[in-house]
């Protein structure tokens, strides 16, 4: 997935990356990630005002845990991608344009930056539906399958030697 800035903005070359990603190694480390298969890139590099533009979209499918009931949930990530690449060379004040991503090296590598942009957009706590109601934290049942005898109305136990003061 590599092309030069250089060329693009000078020859106007164009690239096209359209590939599968294996990224199980890089989500290894990520335990709410039970599997994922492989990224799908459609990337097209294009001039663009003396900058090489990336436009296009990732596509993720993953099975990652669900935050409150822990069973499994189905991912399915669609990233948009629109991003300017620039020579530090050629750019006279990098800090006038925010979105410009100055590059030292003429050759740019976008499976960093891919993988790098998948890891910012996997969900924080993902939920297999929005009303999941988790597990009981007392006895551990999944309470979307069964309701469980622990009572329900807990108190905050600083607020349990209090309601005792008043009684
Ligand atoms: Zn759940
Ligand atoms: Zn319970």
């Amino acid at each position: 997935m590599e092309f030069r800035v250089m060329e693009v903005v000078s020859k106007g070359q164009e690239a096209s990356f359209r590939e599968e990603l294996d990224v199980s190694e890089l989500l290894q480390e990520r335990k709410d990630i039970i599997s994922a298969k492989p990224l799908a890139v459609a990337l097209d590099v294009r001039p663009y005002e003396e900058t090489a533009q990336v436009k296009g979209e990732l596509k993720a499918d993953l099975t990652m845990v669900c935050s409150r009931c822990l069973e499994p949930v189905e991912e399915h990530l669609a990233i948009s991608i629109e991003e300017r690449f620039a020579l530090a060379s050629m750019v006279k004040d990098p800090e006038a344009d925010e979105d410009l991503i100055v590059v030292k090296e003429d050759k740019v590598d976008l499976q960093p930056y891919v993988e790098g942009t998948l890891l910012i957009y996997l969900p924080m706590a993902p939920l297999c539906s929005d009303d999941c109601k988790g597990l009981c934290p007392d006895c551990g049942t999944n309470l979307n399958e069964q309701s469980c005898g622990c009572s329900r109305d807990r108190i905050d136990p600083r607020f349990e030697a209090l309601k005792k003061l008043l009684e």
